[in-house]
């Protein structure tokens, strides 16, 4: 009986202290977050790292030409007004005209001209 009530004092101090401890925790973390905002704040401010999503974009809409096999000769260009793509071949000026909507990508019509090559292949 005697055993078990300490058991429970003990972890009730346990727990007090834990408490204590992570009110303690929380102020000092409250205080670094204050200053590593007021840090990082200065340092965007420094050095703006460049963007680099136009790099992968542009890259992205030239593909290999299945006719003449050259890598990433083949431009799209999307028409989003008149709903009409072109995609052509800068060596061999292959070319091919596809049907866009407002949810199609330069690569969803290179696909539909393989498409339209295997089918006139077969
Ligand atoms: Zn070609």
């Amino acid at each position: 009986m005697l055993a078990k009530s300490i058991y429970k004092a003990d972890l009730l101090c346990a727990y007090q202290q834990n408490l204590l401890l992570s009110t303690e925790i929380s102020t000092t973390l409250a205080i670094t977050s204050n200053l590593s905002t007021t840090k990082m704040g200065r340092r965007k401010k420094a050095a703006k790292p460049p963007p680099k999503r136009k790099t992968i974009e542009k890259l992205d809409v030239t593909f290999n030409c299945p006719f003449c096999n050259h890598e990433k000769s083949c431009e799209v260009k999307m028409d989003r007004k008149t709903k009409t793509a072109l995609i052509s071949c800068t060596v061999c000026l292959e070319d091919y005209q596809a049907k866009i909507h407002y949810l199609s990508e330069a690569i969803d019509v290179y696909n539909e001209w393989i498409d339209a090559c295997e089918a006139a292949n077969e």
